[in-house]
């Protein structure tokens, strides 16, 4: 239990509901407006000339994008918490915050794609260095650190291979070097993980999975601790980041709903997960809520809960096998991103890009995100698939 700005504790299916609500103010309505606009006029030449009223011009802040980044510090604790136009907009844009040219970052090597591309295309290009290290590094991460150490950028559990970080090992490590601890912590959201009272500087949502949560938009958020914020807060006007009206007013939305979806999507999933775990097809689950699964200790000692997302490895297929299988799914869909309300799946292989570790499980991986069906439903929609899979391998061999 969390407490208010009054000291009142206050739970976190409380905050997500009043987060960054002011009714009142607004005539009484329950939800706070789109306030869509570039142009805010000042009253007067001499405000005009001191330029500092409350709102300034529509790229900088609005009365959504407040509300919204009011809701999203109190859930992370953050001293500054500012919007992104997507997850990918807010990696780059944290990272950027902190370095010039001439400094090494440490990036895990479980990262998502993207953030690698971001880094090996956009950052090598500025002359800025980034050494990928193994994600179970834990305390050993000090022994990478040089005078060019900039920053660490983590990222637990890791959204396709689910290892989960020691991240206060980390922080441990880093904050008396005066290296910044950047976390990206999509998977479980400030509800299950609370990245800034473990010691991380800045905590990055792709807001387009669980905040938003009805897979229709686009967004993220960085929220940061009181000696980072100065860095982004200057570094996100500079690049010119502003997150949509109407983006902005959909994560308002979905946040107002997120700890009920969470709720389920964690029950189900951990129920899915426990079931392919008894099937023949199924080789592995990484699932890290799921006792006995790898990272399961450190998600218990660090975590308050388990979102929806993990995956399994199968034993190996044949490519006619995988599609018999995936192809005629009633209720996974086949598709990237994740956090919204219907259930995904999507092969991967993520042994290709990897650098400072190896990837060599044997057989397929997939990665599943349980929605708010009925676990009989997706359970019943995966055994017919294994069954397909199972009919396709027998008739080509
Ligand atoms: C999806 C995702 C992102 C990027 O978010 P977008 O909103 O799609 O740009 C970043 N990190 C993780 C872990 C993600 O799953």
């Amino acid at each position: 239990m969390s407490k208010d700005d009054s000291g009142t504790p206050q739970g976190a299916g409380s905050r997500v509901t009043h987060g960054g609500r002011d009714p009142f103010s607004q005539h009484g309505f329950v939800n706070t407006p789109v306030y869509r606009g570039s142009t805010v006029l000042f009253p007067t030449l001499a405000q005009l000339t001191a330029y500092d009223q409350r709102y300034t011009y529509g790229r900088n802040t609005t009365p959504t994008t407040d509300a919204l980044c009011d809701a999203i510090g109190q859930l992370e604790g953050a001293s500054f918490t500012v919007l992104a136009t997507s997850g990918l907009h807010a990696v780059s844009t944290a990272i950027l915050s902190f370095v010039e040219a001439g400094d090494e970052i440490l990036m895990t090597d479980s990262v998502y794609f993207p953030t690698r591309r971001f880094c090996d295309q956009v950052l090598a290009r500025i002359g800025v260095k980034t050494i990928y290290y193994d994600p179970l590094v834990g305390e050993g991460i000090a022994e990478l650190f040089t005078d060019r150490t900039r920053l660490v950028f983590t990222e637990s559990p890791g959204s396709q291979s689910f290892e989960m970080q020691d991240i206060p090992a980390i922080v441990a490590a880093a904050r008396p070097r005066g290296i910044w601890v950047l976390m990206d912590n999509t998977w479980a959201t400030p509800l299950y993980f609370r990245p800034l009272e473990h010691g991380v500087d800045v905590s990055i949502q792709s807001a387009t999975k669980y905040i938003v949560g009805h897979a229709d938009a686009m967004l993220g958020s960085i929220a940061t601790n009181e000696r980072a914020s100065p860095h982004v807060k200057r570094t996100s006007i500079a690049l010119g980041n502003a997150a949509g009206s109407e983006e902005t007013f959909l994560g308002l939305r979905g946040l107002r709903t997120m700890q009920v979806r969470l709720d389920r999507h964690q029950r189900s999933a951990l129920e899915v997960a426990e079931w392919l775990k008894t099937r023949a097809e199924v080789a592995e689950v990484l699932h890290p809520g799921l006792p006995g699964t790898p990272g399961h200790e450190i998600w218990k000692r660090d975590f308050l809960g388990a979102s929806g997302l993990f995956t399994i490895m199968l034993h190996p297929v044949s490519q006619a096998q995988l599609a018999a299988m995936l192809d005629h799914l009633r209720y996974f869909g086949m598709g990237y991103s994740w956090g919204g309300y219907e259930s995904l799946i999507v092969p991967f292989d993520c042994s290709s890009y990897r650098t400072a570790t190896t990837w060599n499980r044997e057989g397929q991986a997939l990665r599943l995100h349980i929605g708010l069906e009925d676990v009989a439903d997706l359970k019943a929609d995966l055994a017919a698939g294994f069954e397909r899979m199972a009919a396709a391998g027998s008739s080509s061999s």
